[in-house]
């Protein structure tokens, strides 16, 4: 009897508990879409652009209300012109958008996310920056410029102090921030630690890159399957001086020598890479590892919301990392590291390294860039 009461009190209880639920969670996110930042993505049709969408889809901070496309595509509802190839499906509402221009006049937002080509890049995210948007961008048009942030956030958050001189020098609100190449991305984010405490001296990468790093379509399936490609244009040159930007301090580079071979490999997502460091204190393999299990760095601390717990996590089996397994730790954000060995050749280590290209190596490399500029003021 007395559970039979419970029984009764608690139904009509519970039903009321749940409108009030319900009423709280529509305030909530009516609250939220007031109050979160309008977010444009350039070149949104893309894959860069795509993975975009799927990232900032229920972001916290940012609501994807405008994406641009290519003259051939302005106009059209995004839902019909994009060639979805993203795992997860498509945002209705981003869906129902219909593609603009990449032009200042055009765009109604907080923050510009930029996955253009870099031919097309280079004076568009300038209009973009001239009119008061900060741009950040996945494009490597201005990634080398001296006063403009190549960021990685866990290995040079500091960097975004440049972007104070990009305003006084060239007299523009606005702001262009970029992300680095997904090569140098993977391995910079697992160099940091070595970096930090033995320092380094030389560095040789050879990589097994993803086909989706050439975009969409990217490279012809009869030159690819079977088949591994020694050669990807200009690839090889931005890993070798990005990487040293972004390891060394805001005003210069850092003053290690960076050797780098690319090869285009059979693979959807995610890229390989061997790497070789020699270092500058004498260190153990066990050190190393133990350096890089335990690196957390300012987006961590900030507790960014697309920050992985662990930005470099370290395997111990003899046969990983591998892309099929483990491209999607820390939700893509994070690198994983194995087979950390002593060189014969070098004075240091030896290691493998992967890393998902458009999320840490793209897209989501450049949302948390824009969440670190968020929580440093600069949005
Ligand atoms: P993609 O698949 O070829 O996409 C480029 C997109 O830009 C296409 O959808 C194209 O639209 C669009 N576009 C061209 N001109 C435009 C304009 N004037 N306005 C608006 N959109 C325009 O290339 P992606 O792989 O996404 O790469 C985008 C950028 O990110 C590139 O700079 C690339 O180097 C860089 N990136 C890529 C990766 C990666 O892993 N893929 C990693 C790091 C950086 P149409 O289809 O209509 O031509």
């Amino acid at each position: 009897m007395r559970d039979l009461r419970r029984v009764l009190s608690f139904e009509p209880d519970s039903r009321a508990n749940a409108v009030q639920r319900a009423n709280q969670h529509r305030t909530e996110r009516i609250e939220k879409e007031k109050s979160n930042l309008k977010a444009a993505i350039l070149g949104a049709t893309g894959l860069v652009g795509q993975r975009f969408i799927q990232l900032l889809d229920d972001h916290p901070w940012f609501d994807v209300t405008t994406v641009t496309g290519s003259d051939r595509r302005v106009g059209g509802l995004y839902g019909e012109a994009v060639q979805w190839r993203i795992e997860s499906p498509l945002n209705p509402k981003v869906a129902e958008l219909t593609i603009q221009p990449s032009e200042t006049d055009h765009i109604d937002a907080d923050i510009v996310f930029s996955a253009l080509p870099s031919t097309r890049s280079l004076r568009i995210e300038e209009e973009f920056a001239e009119a008061g948007y900060v741009v950040v961008s996945n494009s490597a048009a201005h990634r080398m410029d001296e006063d403009v942030p190549l960021m990685n956030p866990e290995v040079n958050f500091d960097h975004l102090s440049l972007v104070d001189e990009q305003r006084r020098k060239r007299k523009w609100n606005g702001a262009i921030v970029t992300n680095p190449n997904c090569t140098t991305a993977v391995l910079t984010l697992s160099l940091k630690p070595i970096a930090e405490s033995f320092g380094i001296k030389k560095v040789v990468m050879s990589s097994m890159q993803a086909a989706s790093g050439a975009g969409y379509p990217g490279v012809s399936s009869l030159d690819i399957i079977d088949n591994i490609i020694p050669f990807i244009n200009e690839e090889e040159e931005k890993v070798q001086r990005e990487t040293r930007k972004i390891l060394g301090r805001a005003s210069e580079s850092a003053d290690f020598r960076v050797s780098a071979s690319c090869h285009r490999v059979p693979v959807i997502d995610g890229h390989t890479e061997a790497v070789f460091v020699e270092i500058e204190k004498s260190a153990a393999p066990e050190d190393i590892a133990k350096s890089m299990a335990e690196f957390r760095a300012e987006p961590q601390k900030l507790k960014l919301p697309t920050a992985p717990e662990q930005p470099v996590v370290v395997r111990s089996e003899q046969d990983r990392p591998q892309l099929r397994f483990d491209r999607t730790e820390g939700r893509g954000m994070s690198v994983v590291v194995g087979r950390i060995r002593e060189d014969p050749v070098f004075d240091g280590v030896k290691y493998a390294a992967i890393g998902h290209n458009t999320v840490r190596g793209a897209a989501g490399c450049a949302v948390l860039i824009a969440e670190s500029m968020k929580a440093q003021g600069y949005l």
